[in-house]
Protein backbone atom coordinates (compact mmCIF):
# COMPACT_ATOMS: atom_id res chain seq x y z
CA UNK A 1 0.00 0.00 0.00
CA UNK A 2 1.26 3.34 -1.08
CA UNK A 3 0.61 6.97 0.63
CA UNK A 4 -0.19 10.04 -1.23
CA UNK A 5 0.42 10.34 -5.03
CA UNK A 6 -2.27 7.78 -4.76
CA UNK A 7 -5.27 10.93 -5.30
CA UNK A 8 -3.58 12.24 -8.30
CA UNK A 9 -5.29 14.97 -10.58
CA UNK A 10 -4.63 13.91 -13.91
CA UNK A 11 -7.01 17.07 -15.18
CA UNK A 12 -8.43 19.62 -14.04
CA UNK A 13 -11.69 17.83 -13.69
CA UNK A 14 -11.07 14.34 -12.49
CA UNK A 15 -9.22 12.80 -9.60
CA UNK A 16 -8.10 9.36 -10.35
CA UNK A 17 -6.19 6.77 -7.76
CA UNK A 18 -5.07 3.32 -8.01
CA UNK A 19 -6.73 0.63 -6.68
CA UNK A 20 -5.84 -0.87 -3.39
CA UNK A 21 -3.78 2.69 -2.27
CA UNK A 22 -4.69 5.19 0.61
CA UNK A 23 -5.25 8.61 0.62
CA UNK A 24 -5.46 11.14 3.35
CA UNK A 25 -6.38 14.55 5.02
CA UNK A 26 -4.07 16.19 3.58
CA UNK A 27 -4.13 14.80 0.42
CA UNK A 28 -8.00 15.04 0.23
CA UNK A 29 -7.51 18.67 1.16
CA UNK A 30 -5.38 19.54 -2.00
CA UNK A 31 -7.02 17.37 -4.20
CA UNK A 32 -10.65 19.09 -3.49
CA UNK A 33 -9.15 22.92 -3.72
CA UNK A 34 -7.30 21.41 -7.23
CA UNK A 35 -10.72 19.89 -8.55
CA UNK A 36 -12.32 23.19 -8.15
CA UNK A 37 -9.39 24.93 -10.26
CA UNK A 38 -7.88 26.19 -6.30
CA UNK A 39 -4.08 26.62 -7.24
CA UNK A 40 -3.30 28.80 -4.91
CA UNK A 41 -2.76 29.15 -0.81
CA UNK A 42 -1.88 32.61 0.85
CA UNK A 43 -0.83 31.23 4.30
CA UNK A 44 1.75 30.79 7.41
CA UNK A 45 3.86 27.95 7.87
CA UNK A 46 3.14 26.20 11.61
CA UNK A 47 1.47 23.40 13.57
CA UNK A 48 -0.53 21.85 12.62
CA UNK A 49 -0.53 22.82 8.41
CA UNK A 50 3.48 22.98 7.75
CA UNK A 51 3.35 19.27 6.26
CA UNK A 52 -0.10 20.52 4.40
CA UNK A 53 1.84 23.67 2.92
CA UNK A 54 4.61 21.84 1.72
CA UNK A 55 3.01 18.91 0.03
CA UNK A 56 0.37 21.41 -1.72
CA UNK A 57 3.60 22.77 -2.81
CA UNK A 58 4.86 19.11 -4.36
CA UNK A 59 1.55 18.80 -5.95
CA UNK A 60 1.71 21.81 -7.81
CA UNK A 61 -0.29 24.94 -6.22
CA UNK A 62 0.80 27.96 -5.47
CA UNK A 63 1.72 27.98 -1.48
CA UNK A 64 2.70 31.58 -1.27
CA UNK A 65 4.24 32.15 2.62
CA UNK A 66 3.54 35.73 4.34
CA UNK A 67 5.11 36.69 7.74
CA UNK A 68 2.10 37.36 9.40
CA UNK A 69 -1.81 35.73 8.68
CA UNK A 70 -3.26 38.95 8.49
CA UNK A 71 -1.24 39.70 5.46
CA UNK A 72 -1.67 36.39 4.06
CA UNK A 73 -5.65 36.86 4.98
CA UNK A 74 -5.80 40.36 3.11
CA UNK A 75 -3.84 38.56 -0.32
CA UNK A 76 -6.49 35.65 -0.08
CA UNK A 77 -9.66 38.46 -0.07
CA UNK A 78 -7.90 40.35 -2.92
CA UNK A 79 -7.33 37.39 -5.02
CA UNK A 80 -11.10 36.58 -4.56
CA UNK A 81 -11.82 40.18 -5.38
CA UNK A 82 -9.80 40.04 -8.76
CA UNK A 83 -10.60 36.18 -9.58
CA UNK A 84 -14.05 35.55 -8.66
CA UNK A 85 -12.78 32.74 -7.22
CA UNK A 86 -12.43 32.14 -2.87
CA UNK A 87 -8.96 33.14 -2.29
CA UNK A 88 -7.58 30.61 0.39
CA UNK A 89 -5.87 31.97 3.38
CA UNK A 90 -4.03 28.96 5.62
CA UNK A 91 -3.12 29.59 9.18
CA UNK A 92 -1.71 27.43 11.86
CA UNK A 93 -4.51 27.35 15.23
CA UNK A 94 -5.60 30.00 17.90
CA UNK A 95 -3.17 32.53 17.70
CA UNK A 96 -2.33 31.99 13.73
CA UNK A 97 -6.46 31.68 13.43
CA UNK A 98 -7.26 34.80 15.25
CA UNK A 99 -4.93 37.20 13.24
CA UNK A 100 -6.32 35.91 9.89
CA UNK A 101 -9.64 36.35 10.91
CA UNK A 102 -9.13 40.33 10.85
CA UNK A 103 -9.16 39.30 7.39
CA UNK A 104 -12.25 37.34 7.01
CA UNK A 105 -14.03 39.84 8.92
CA UNK A 106 -12.95 42.09 6.54
CA UNK A 107 -13.49 40.22 3.56
CA UNK A 108 -17.07 39.25 4.42
CA UNK A 109 -17.84 43.07 5.33
CA UNK A 110 -16.39 44.07 1.50
CA UNK A 111 -18.03 41.37 -0.55
CA UNK A 112 -14.78 39.52 -1.57
CA UNK A 113 -15.24 35.69 -1.63
CA UNK A 114 -12.33 34.31 0.43
CA UNK A 115 -11.71 30.91 2.48
CA UNK A 116 -9.74 30.84 5.51
CA UNK A 117 -8.37 27.66 6.50
CA UNK A 118 -7.51 26.97 10.24
CA UNK A 119 -5.63 23.79 11.80
CA UNK A 120 -7.28 23.32 15.17
CA UNK A 121 -6.49 21.54 18.10
CA UNK A 122 -7.75 18.13 19.68
CA UNK A 123 -11.41 18.40 19.62
CA UNK A 124 -12.08 16.16 22.61
CA UNK A 125 -9.03 18.30 24.36
CA UNK A 126 -10.53 21.88 23.50
CA UNK A 127 -14.08 20.89 24.34
CA UNK A 128 -13.50 19.75 27.55
CA UNK A 129 -10.93 22.67 28.16
CA UNK A 130 -8.14 20.69 29.07
CA UNK A 131 -5.68 22.93 27.73
CA UNK A 132 -4.48 21.49 24.55
CA UNK A 133 -1.95 23.10 22.65
CA UNK A 134 -3.12 26.70 20.98
CA UNK A 135 -7.06 25.76 22.76
CA UNK A 136 -9.29 27.36 21.39
CA UNK A 137 -12.97 26.61 20.24
CA UNK A 138 -12.42 28.32 16.57
CA UNK A 139 -15.22 27.27 14.87
CA UNK A 140 -17.53 29.18 17.50
CA UNK A 141 -15.14 32.45 17.17
CA UNK A 142 -15.66 32.49 13.62
CA UNK A 143 -19.36 32.45 13.14
CA UNK A 144 -20.49 35.64 13.82
CA UNK A 145 -17.59 37.18 11.27
CA UNK A 146 -18.22 35.63 8.23
CA UNK A 147 -20.86 34.18 6.15
CA UNK A 148 -20.18 30.61 6.83
CA UNK A 149 -18.44 28.36 9.02
CA UNK A 150 -17.44 24.67 9.16
CA UNK A 151 -15.77 21.64 10.43
CA UNK A 152 -14.42 18.66 9.31
CA UNK A 153 -13.96 15.31 11.57
CA UNK A 154 -13.81 12.75 9.23
CA UNK A 155 -11.45 12.40 5.51
CA UNK A 156 -14.81 11.27 3.89
CA UNK A 157 -16.32 14.73 4.58
CA UNK A 158 -13.69 16.58 2.94
CA UNK A 159 -14.94 17.02 -0.51
CA UNK A 160 -18.12 18.25 0.74
CA UNK A 161 -17.04 20.48 3.01
CA UNK A 162 -14.65 22.26 0.27
CA UNK A 163 -17.46 22.21 -2.27
CA UNK A 164 -19.62 23.96 0.84
CA UNK A 165 -17.03 26.66 1.80
CA UNK A 166 -16.57 27.46 -1.96
CA UNK A 167 -20.39 27.74 -2.97
CA UNK A 168 -21.11 29.89 0.62
CA UNK A 169 -17.96 31.75 -0.32
CA UNK A 170 -18.71 32.80 -3.98
CA UNK A 171 -22.71 32.61 -4.11
CA UNK A 172 -25.27 35.56 -4.00
CA UNK A 173 -23.39 38.06 -1.93
CA UNK A 174 -19.81 36.63 -1.45
CA UNK A 175 -18.08 36.75 1.36
CA UNK A 176 -15.44 35.11 3.84
CA UNK A 177 -15.84 31.37 4.65
CA UNK A 178 -13.79 29.64 7.49
CA UNK A 179 -12.90 25.97 7.30
CA UNK A 180 -11.48 24.49 10.57
CA UNK A 181 -9.59 21.28 10.16
CA UNK A 182 -8.51 19.77 13.80
CA UNK A 183 -5.31 18.32 13.27
CA UNK A 184 -5.79 14.77 13.34
CA UNK A 185 -8.39 15.28 10.38
CA UNK A 186 -5.08 15.28 8.16
CA UNK A 187 -3.76 11.92 9.18
CA UNK A 188 -6.58 10.65 8.91
CA UNK A 189 -6.34 7.31 6.03
CA UNK A 190 -9.06 6.07 3.58
CA UNK A 191 -9.08 3.98 0.34
CA UNK A 192 -7.98 6.15 -2.56
CA UNK A 193 -10.50 5.51 -4.74
CA UNK A 194 -13.38 6.11 -2.46
CA UNK A 195 -11.28 9.34 -1.89
CA UNK A 196 -11.48 10.22 -5.40
CA UNK A 197 -15.32 9.52 -5.67
CA UNK A 198 -16.19 11.67 -2.43
CA UNK A 199 -14.53 14.91 -3.78
CA UNK A 200 -17.09 17.09 -5.71
CA UNK A 201 -16.48 19.56 -8.51
CA UNK A 202 -18.35 22.62 -7.62
CA UNK A 203 -21.14 23.02 -10.71
CA UNK A 204 -22.12 26.74 -11.50
CA UNK A 205 -20.95 27.68 -8.02
CA UNK A 206 -22.18 31.52 -8.55
CA UNK A 207 -25.29 31.19 -10.58
CA UNK A 208 -26.84 33.67 -12.20
CA UNK A 209 -29.80 35.60 -10.33
CA UNK A 210 -31.92 36.98 -12.57
CA UNK A 211 -34.32 40.02 -11.46
CA UNK A 212 -37.94 39.88 -12.01
CA UNK A 213 -39.54 42.02 -15.27
CA UNK A 214 -41.18 43.83 -12.85
CA UNK A 215 -38.97 44.96 -10.90
CA UNK A 216 -36.87 45.82 -14.42
CA UNK A 217 -39.99 47.88 -15.35
CA UNK A 218 -40.53 49.79 -12.61
CA UNK A 219 -36.71 50.71 -12.19
CA UNK A 220 -36.88 52.09 -16.31
CA UNK A 221 -39.97 53.97 -15.22
CA UNK A 222 -37.98 55.60 -12.87
CA UNK A 223 -35.29 56.47 -14.53
CA UNK A 224 -37.11 57.43 -17.39
CA UNK A 225 -38.81 60.00 -15.59
CA UNK A 226 -35.56 61.75 -14.21
CA UNK A 227 -34.26 64.99 -15.00
CA UNK A 228 -31.09 64.93 -13.33
CA UNK A 229 -30.04 61.03 -13.19
CA UNK A 230 -26.79 60.07 -11.94
CA UNK A 231 -25.63 56.43 -12.00
CA UNK A 232 -23.12 55.26 -8.89
CA UNK A 233 -20.78 52.45 -9.37
CA UNK A 234 -19.71 50.48 -6.80
CA UNK A 235 -17.15 47.55 -5.95
CA UNK A 236 -20.09 44.93 -6.44
CA UNK A 237 -20.03 46.25 -9.80
CA UNK A 238 -15.89 45.98 -10.47
CA UNK A 239 -15.96 42.49 -8.92
CA UNK A 240 -19.18 41.22 -11.73
CA UNK A 241 -16.65 41.41 -14.77
CA UNK A 242 -19.79 42.23 -17.14
CA UNK A 243 -17.24 46.08 -17.59
CA UNK A 244 -18.97 46.13 -21.57
CA UNK A 245 -22.16 46.00 -20.18
CA UNK A 246 -21.91 48.14 -18.12
CA UNK A 247 -20.09 50.96 -19.96
CA UNK A 248 -22.99 50.42 -22.73
CA UNK A 249 -25.81 51.45 -20.21
CA UNK A 250 -23.89 54.43 -19.16
CA UNK A 251 -22.85 55.45 -22.85
CA UNK A 252 -26.27 54.74 -24.23
CA UNK A 253 -28.40 56.09 -21.09
CA UNK A 254 -26.35 59.12 -21.61
CA UNK A 255 -26.29 59.40 -18.03
CA UNK A 256 -23.72 60.85 -15.52
CA UNK A 257 -21.66 58.77 -13.18
CA UNK A 258 -19.65 58.60 -10.42
CA UNK A 259 -17.35 55.54 -9.49
CA UNK A 260 -16.52 55.04 -5.58
CA UNK A 261 -13.11 54.23 -5.04
CA UNK A 262 -12.37 50.70 -6.30
CA UNK A 263 -14.65 51.29 -9.05
CA UNK A 264 -12.37 53.78 -10.69
CA UNK A 265 -11.39 52.34 -14.10
CA UNK A 266 -14.30 50.66 -15.05
CA UNK A 267 -14.76 53.57 -17.18
CA UNK A 268 -11.91 55.46 -17.50
CA UNK A 269 -11.77 58.10 -15.27
CA UNK A 270 -11.22 60.66 -17.93
CA UNK A 271 -14.64 59.74 -19.96
CA UNK A 272 -16.71 62.64 -20.34
CA UNK A 273 -19.26 61.47 -18.61
CA UNK A 274 -17.77 61.12 -15.78
CA UNK A 275 -18.63 63.21 -12.82
CA UNK A 276 -16.12 62.38 -10.24
CA UNK A 277 -14.45 66.11 -10.55
CA UNK A 278 -18.02 67.34 -9.49
CA UNK A 279 -19.16 64.59 -7.12
CA UNK A 280 -20.66 67.17 -4.32
CA UNK A 281 -22.89 68.72 -6.99
CA UNK A 282 -24.09 65.49 -8.50
CA UNK A 283 -25.06 63.85 -5.20
CA UNK A 284 -26.92 67.17 -3.73
CA UNK A 285 -28.62 67.81 -6.73
CA UNK A 286 -29.37 64.68 -8.54
CA UNK A 287 -33.11 63.63 -8.80
CA UNK A 288 -32.47 59.99 -9.56
CA UNK A 289 -29.76 57.94 -8.12
CA UNK A 290 -28.89 54.47 -9.69
CA UNK A 291 -27.03 52.41 -7.23
CA UNK A 292 -24.95 50.01 -9.02
CA UNK A 293 -23.20 47.59 -6.68
CA UNK A 294 -23.08 50.16 -4.00
CA UNK A 295 -24.17 50.26 -0.83
CA UNK A 296 -25.33 53.40 1.07
CA UNK A 297 -23.05 53.24 3.88
CA UNK A 298 -21.54 55.85 5.30
CA UNK A 299 -18.64 56.10 1.99
CA UNK A 300 -21.79 57.78 0.92
CA UNK A 301 -23.11 59.49 4.22
CA UNK A 302 -25.88 56.73 4.22
CA UNK A 303 -27.96 58.60 1.37
CA UNK A 304 -29.30 61.49 3.31
CA UNK A 305 -27.82 64.58 4.99
CA UNK A 306 -26.62 67.87 3.85
CA UNK A 307 -24.45 66.12 0.94
CA UNK A 308 -27.54 64.89 -0.42
CA UNK A 309 -29.56 68.15 -0.89
CA UNK A 310 -33.01 68.92 0.48
CA UNK A 311 -34.64 65.37 2.02
CA UNK A 312 -37.44 64.03 -0.25
CA UNK A 313 -36.23 65.28 -3.34
CA UNK A 314 -34.51 61.78 -4.48
CA UNK A 315 -35.74 58.90 -5.64
CA UNK A 316 -33.13 55.68 -5.56
CA UNK A 317 -32.96 52.17 -7.78
CA UNK A 318 -30.26 50.03 -6.27
CA UNK A 319 -29.08 47.03 -8.13
CA UNK A 320 -27.84 44.33 -5.60
CA UNK A 321 -27.89 40.42 -5.34
CA UNK A 322 -28.34 40.73 -1.81
CA UNK A 323 -32.70 41.37 -1.17
CA UNK A 324 -31.63 43.24 2.36
CA UNK A 325 -29.61 45.22 1.39
CA UNK A 326 -32.79 47.70 -0.08
CA UNK A 327 -33.83 50.13 2.14
CA UNK A 328 -31.04 49.64 4.26
CA UNK A 329 -30.42 53.39 4.99
CA UNK A 330 -33.16 55.18 2.90
CA UNK A 331 -36.22 53.98 0.66
CA UNK A 332 -35.08 52.33 -2.32
CA UNK A 333 -37.80 53.42 -4.93
CA UNK A 334 -37.05 50.61 -7.41
CA UNK A 335 -35.23 47.75 -6.46
CA UNK A 336 -33.67 45.35 -8.74
CA UNK A 337 -32.11 42.38 -6.98
CA UNK A 338 -30.21 40.12 -9.04
CA UNK A 339 -26.72 39.71 -10.17
CA UNK A 340 -25.55 42.48 -11.74
CA UNK A 341 -24.61 41.06 -14.96
CA UNK A 342 -28.48 39.84 -15.53
CA UNK A 343 -29.72 43.35 -14.00
CA UNK A 344 -27.62 45.81 -16.83
CA UNK A 345 -28.49 43.51 -19.48
CA UNK A 346 -32.32 43.75 -18.99
CA UNK A 347 -31.61 47.21 -18.32
CA UNK A 348 -30.28 47.58 -21.39
CA UNK A 349 -32.84 45.39 -23.19
CA UNK A 350 -35.70 47.76 -21.66
CA UNK A 351 -33.74 50.93 -23.16
CA UNK A 352 -34.66 50.51 -26.40
CA UNK A 353 -34.60 53.41 -29.24
CA UNK A 354 -37.03 55.75 -27.40
CA UNK A 355 -34.60 56.47 -24.87
CA UNK A 356 -34.03 60.18 -24.43
CA UNK A 357 -30.49 61.29 -22.79
CA UNK A 358 -31.03 63.03 -19.58
CA UNK A 359 -31.42 66.97 -20.00
CA UNK A 360 -28.71 69.26 -21.40
CA UNK A 361 -29.02 71.74 -18.72
CA UNK A 362 -27.82 68.76 -15.95
CA UNK A 363 -25.06 67.76 -18.05
CA UNK A 364 -24.32 71.06 -18.96
CA UNK A 365 -24.05 71.72 -15.36
CA UNK A 366 -21.65 68.75 -14.41
CA UNK A 367 -19.34 69.65 -17.30
CA UNK A 368 -18.85 73.39 -16.47
CA UNK A 369 -18.37 72.14 -12.77
CA UNK A 370 -15.39 69.60 -13.82
CA UNK A 371 -13.89 71.69 -15.78
CA UNK A 372 -13.55 74.47 -12.54
CA UNK A 373 -12.79 72.25 -10.32
CA UNK A 374 -10.50 70.15 -12.69
CA UNK A 375 -8.62 73.85 -14.12
CA UNK A 376 -8.11 74.78 -10.15
CA UNK A 377 -6.41 71.52 -9.64
CA UNK A 378 -4.02 71.30 -12.44
CA UNK A 379 -1.23 73.69 -11.48
CA UNK A 380 -1.13 72.16 -7.46
CA UNK A 381 -0.38 68.74 -9.96
CA UNK A 382 2.57 70.15 -11.23
CA UNK A 383 4.16 71.70 -8.60
CA UNK A 384 8.00 71.24 -8.03
CA UNK A 385 8.24 71.75 -4.49
CA UNK A 386 10.88 70.56 -2.11
CA UNK A 387 10.05 68.92 0.66
CA UNK A 388 6.94 67.78 -1.84
CA UNK A 389 3.65 68.27 -0.50
CA UNK A 390 0.66 65.44 -1.39
CA UNK A 391 -0.54 67.24 -4.77
CA UNK A 392 3.20 67.44 -6.14
CA UNK A 393 4.37 63.63 -5.21
CA UNK A 394 0.79 62.47 -6.42
CA UNK A 395 0.83 64.83 -9.56
CA UNK A 396 3.79 63.01 -10.43
CA UNK A 397 2.56 59.23 -9.75
CA UNK A 398 -0.57 60.29 -11.83
CA UNK A 399 1.27 60.83 -15.05
CA UNK A 400 2.59 57.28 -14.66
CA UNK A 401 -0.41 55.59 -13.92
CA UNK A 402 -1.80 57.17 -17.36
CA UNK A 403 1.04 55.92 -19.01
CA UNK A 404 0.61 52.82 -17.63
CA UNK A 405 -2.58 51.70 -17.57
CA UNK A 406 -2.65 47.89 -16.89
CA UNK A 407 -0.48 48.49 -14.19
CA UNK A 408 -2.83 47.79 -10.18
CA UNK A 409 -2.70 50.36 -7.47
CA UNK A 410 -2.36 49.57 -4.19
CA UNK A 411 -3.22 52.43 -2.40
CA UNK A 412 -3.93 53.49 1.83
CA UNK A 413 -3.40 55.83 4.25
CA UNK A 414 -5.45 59.39 5.78
CA UNK A 415 -4.29 61.77 3.75
CA UNK A 416 -2.51 59.91 0.99
CA UNK A 417 -5.42 57.75 0.69
CA UNK A 418 -7.49 60.95 0.14
CA UNK A 419 -5.84 62.93 -2.15
CA UNK A 420 -4.34 59.48 -4.33
CA UNK A 421 -8.44 58.72 -4.45
CA UNK A 422 -9.33 62.15 -6.17
CA UNK A 423 -6.16 62.53 -7.85
CA UNK A 424 -4.82 59.32 -9.71
CA UNK A 425 -6.94 58.84 -12.50
CA UNK A 426 -7.43 54.97 -13.54
CA UNK A 427 -8.15 53.49 -16.68
CA UNK A 428 -9.14 50.25 -16.67
CA UNK A 429 -11.62 48.16 -14.37
CA UNK A 430 -10.53 46.56 -11.22
CA UNK A 431 -6.76 48.01 -10.96
CA UNK A 432 -7.35 50.20 -8.08
CA UNK A 433 -7.25 48.37 -4.66
CA UNK A 434 -7.25 49.84 -0.90
CA UNK A 435 -8.71 50.18 2.33
CA UNK A 436 -12.37 49.06 1.17
CA UNK A 437 -15.66 48.97 3.22
CA UNK A 438 -14.07 49.89 6.72
CA UNK A 439 -11.42 52.15 5.50
CA UNK A 440 -8.97 50.18 7.33
CA UNK A 441 -5.23 50.14 7.71
CA UNK A 442 -3.15 47.56 6.95
CA UNK A 443 -4.16 45.58 3.68
CA UNK A 444 -1.36 47.37 1.62
CA UNK A 445 1.14 44.50 1.42
CA UNK A 446 -1.41 42.01 1.07
CA UNK A 447 -3.15 43.36 -1.69
CA UNK A 448 0.39 44.17 -3.26
CA UNK A 449 1.37 40.60 -3.13
CA UNK A 450 -2.25 38.93 -4.44
CA UNK A 451 -2.61 41.49 -7.26
CA UNK A 452 1.17 40.82 -8.68
CA UNK A 453 0.60 36.98 -7.89
CA UNK A 454 -2.67 36.76 -9.26
CA UNK A 455 -2.11 39.13 -12.21
CA UNK A 456 1.36 38.88 -13.16
CA UNK A 457 0.59 42.97 -13.80
CA UNK A 458 3.14 45.58 -12.38
CA UNK A 459 2.20 46.71 -8.67
CA UNK A 460 2.63 50.34 -7.72
CA UNK A 461 1.29 50.64 -3.74
CA UNK A 462 0.91 54.23 -2.46
CA UNK A 463 1.39 54.07 1.19
CA UNK A 464 1.03 56.57 3.97
CA UNK A 465 4.11 55.61 6.31
CA UNK A 466 1.89 54.89 8.78
CA UNK A 467 -0.28 52.57 6.87
CA UNK A 468 2.52 51.20 5.68
CA UNK A 469 3.57 49.95 8.96
CA UNK A 470 0.97 47.38 9.63
CA UNK A 471 2.03 45.05 6.98
CA UNK A 472 5.76 46.59 5.81
CA UNK A 473 7.37 43.50 6.86
CA UNK A 474 5.95 41.62 3.83
CA UNK A 475 8.77 43.70 2.05
CA UNK A 476 10.84 40.24 2.38
CA UNK A 477 8.09 38.77 1.19
CA UNK A 478 7.89 40.58 -2.33
CA UNK A 479 11.78 40.19 -2.15
CA UNK A 480 11.45 36.92 -1.74
CA UNK A 481 9.06 36.02 -4.30
CA UNK A 482 10.72 38.33 -6.49
CA UNK A 483 7.38 40.22 -7.53
CA UNK A 484 6.84 42.73 -9.38
CA UNK A 485 6.05 45.73 -6.93
CA UNK A 486 6.92 49.19 -5.94
CA UNK A 487 6.05 50.27 -3.22
CA UNK A 488 6.24 54.16 -2.34
CA UNK A 489 5.98 55.30 1.10
CA UNK A 490 4.74 58.71 1.73
CA UNK A 491 6.55 60.05 4.83
CA UNK A 492 5.78 62.96 6.64
CA UNK A 493 7.23 61.94 9.72
CA UNK A 494 4.14 60.41 11.05
CA UNK A 495 0.02 59.12 11.10
CA UNK A 496 -1.83 62.97 9.62
CA UNK A 497 1.65 64.45 9.96
CA UNK A 498 4.96 64.78 11.77
CA UNK A 499 4.69 68.09 13.96
CA UNK A 500 2.22 67.22 16.69
CA UNK A 501 4.16 67.69 19.88
CA UNK A 502 3.82 66.30 23.12
CA UNK A 503 1.60 69.09 25.32
CA UNK A 504 3.42 68.05 28.90
CA UNK A 505 6.63 68.82 27.11
CA UNK A 506 7.80 65.52 28.81
CA UNK A 507 10.31 63.29 26.99
CA UNK A 508 7.85 61.43 25.36
CA UNK A 509 7.02 62.64 21.87
CA UNK A 510 3.75 62.79 20.50
CA UNK A 511 1.50 59.63 19.80
CA UNK A 512 0.85 60.30 16.14
CA UNK A 513 5.14 61.25 15.09
CA UNK A 514 6.88 58.70 14.10
CA UNK A 515 10.93 58.41 14.02
CA UNK A 516 12.19 61.62 11.82
CA UNK A 517 13.66 61.41 8.54
CA UNK A 518 13.02 57.35 8.82
CA UNK A 519 14.67 55.62 6.10
CA UNK A 520 11.90 52.80 5.12
CA UNK A 521 13.97 52.27 1.60
CA UNK A 522 16.61 50.89 3.75
CA UNK A 523 14.27 47.77 4.38
CA UNK A 524 13.95 47.06 1.08
CA UNK A 525 17.72 47.04 0.75
CA UNK A 526 18.11 44.79 3.77
CA UNK A 527 16.12 41.57 1.59
CA UNK A 528 17.43 42.43 -1.43
CA UNK A 529 15.45 44.69 -3.43
CA UNK A 530 16.00 48.38 -4.48
CA UNK A 531 15.29 51.53 -2.17
CA UNK A 532 15.37 54.68 -3.48
CA UNK A 533 15.40 57.92 -1.58
CA UNK A 534 13.63 60.95 -3.16
CA UNK A 535 12.65 64.39 -2.40
CA UNK A 536 11.11 65.87 -5.44
CA UNK A 537 8.32 65.11 -7.99
CA UNK A 538 11.18 64.63 -10.52
CA UNK A 539 13.54 62.27 -8.72
CA UNK A 540 9.92 59.99 -7.56
CA UNK A 541 9.29 59.96 -11.09
CA UNK A 542 12.76 58.34 -12.23
CA UNK A 543 12.76 56.19 -9.40
CA UNK A 544 9.05 55.18 -9.92
CA UNK A 545 9.52 54.48 -13.63
CA UNK A 546 12.57 52.53 -13.45
CA UNK A 547 11.13 50.02 -10.80
CA UNK A 548 7.82 49.63 -12.93
CA UNK A 549 10.31 48.83 -15.99
CA UNK A 550 12.87 46.60 -14.28
CA UNK A 551 9.96 44.60 -12.43
CA UNK A 552 12.24 44.32 -9.35
CA UNK A 553 10.93 45.10 -5.74
CA UNK A 554 11.44 48.66 -4.82
CA UNK A 555 10.54 50.78 -1.95
CA UNK A 556 11.13 54.47 -2.58
CA UNK A 557 10.66 56.65 0.46
CA UNK A 558 9.62 59.71 -0.50
CA UNK A 559 9.98 62.31 1.67
CA UNK A 560 6.47 64.81 2.28
CA UNK A 561 6.82 67.76 4.10
CA UNK A 562 5.57 67.25 7.87
CA UNK A 563 3.34 70.09 7.73
CA UNK A 564 1.26 68.41 4.93
CA UNK A 565 -1.98 66.49 6.13
CA UNK A 566 -4.79 67.07 7.83
CA UNK A 567 -6.30 65.02 11.31
CA UNK A 568 -7.89 61.85 9.36
CA UNK A 569 -7.71 62.82 5.94
CA UNK A 570 -11.25 63.56 5.32
CA UNK A 571 -12.97 62.15 7.18
CA UNK A 572 -11.62 63.98 10.74
CA UNK A 573 -15.40 64.66 11.23
CA UNK A 574 -15.53 60.53 12.86
CA UNK A 575 -12.99 62.03 15.41
CA UNK A 576 -15.40 61.72 18.72
CA UNK A 577 -14.57 65.69 20.25
CA UNK A 578 -13.70 66.31 24.57
CA UNK A 579 -16.16 68.81 25.35
CA UNK A 580 -13.53 69.12 29.00
CA UNK A 581 -10.13 68.68 26.88
CA UNK A 582 -7.87 71.01 28.60
CA UNK A 583 -5.42 70.43 25.18
P1 LIG B 1 -18.55 50.41 -2.65
O1 LIG B 1 -17.82 50.42 -1.34
O2 LIG B 1 -17.64 50.46 -3.82
O3 LIG B 1 -19.65 51.39 -2.68
P2 LIG B 1 -19.97 48.19 -1.60
O4 LIG B 1 -19.01 47.17 -1.09
O5 LIG B 1 -20.58 49.11 -0.62
O6 LIG B 1 -19.25 48.99 -2.78
O7 LIG B 1 -21.16 47.47 -2.35
C1 LIG B 1 -20.95 46.35 -3.12
C2 LIG B 1 -22.32 45.72 -3.30
O8 LIG B 1 -22.27 44.92 -4.45
C3 LIG B 1 -22.75 44.83 -2.15
O9 LIG B 1 -23.98 45.26 -1.62
C4 LIG B 1 -22.88 43.44 -2.79
O10 LIG B 1 -23.98 42.72 -2.29
C5 LIG B 1 -23.05 43.76 -4.23
N1 LIG B 1 -22.57 42.75 -5.16
C6 LIG B 1 -21.37 42.14 -5.17
N2 LIG B 1 -21.26 41.30 -6.22
C7 LIG B 1 -22.43 41.40 -6.88
C8 LIG B 1 -22.94 40.79 -8.07
N3 LIG B 1 -22.22 39.94 -8.79
N4 LIG B 1 -24.19 41.12 -8.45
C9 LIG B 1 -24.93 41.99 -7.72
N5 LIG B 1 -24.49 42.60 -6.62
C10 LIG B 1 -23.27 42.31 -6.21
MG1 LIG C 1 2.17 60.05 7.48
Amino acid sequence: MTLSGAAQNTDANSVEAEAGALTDGFHLVIDALKLNDINTIYGVPGIPITDFGRMAQAEGMRVISFRHEQHAGNAAAIAGYLTQKPGICLTVSAPGFLNGLTALANATTNCFPMILISGSSEREIVDLQQGDYEEMDQLAIAKPLCKAAFRVLHAEDIGIAVARAIRAAVSGRPGGVYLDLPAKLFGQTMDAVAGAKSLVKVIDPAPRQLPAPESVARALDVLKGAKRPLIILGKGAAYAQCDDDIRALVEQSGIPYLPMSMAKGLLPDDHPQSAGAARSLVLKESDVVMLIGARLNWLLSHGKGKSWGAPGTKQFIQIDIEPREMDSNVEIAAPLVGDIGSCVAALLDGLGGAWQAPPAEWTGAISEKKEVNLARMAPKLQNNNVPMDFHGALGALRTIVKQRPDAILVNEGANTLDFARSIIDMYQPRKRLDVGTWGIMGIGMGAAVAAAVETGKPVLAVEGDSAFGFSGMEVETICRYKLPVCIVVFNNNGIYRGTDTNPTGGPDVATTVFVKDARYDMMMQAFGGVGVHVTSPDELTRAVNEAMDSGKPTLVNAVIDENAGTESGRIGNLNPQSVVSKT
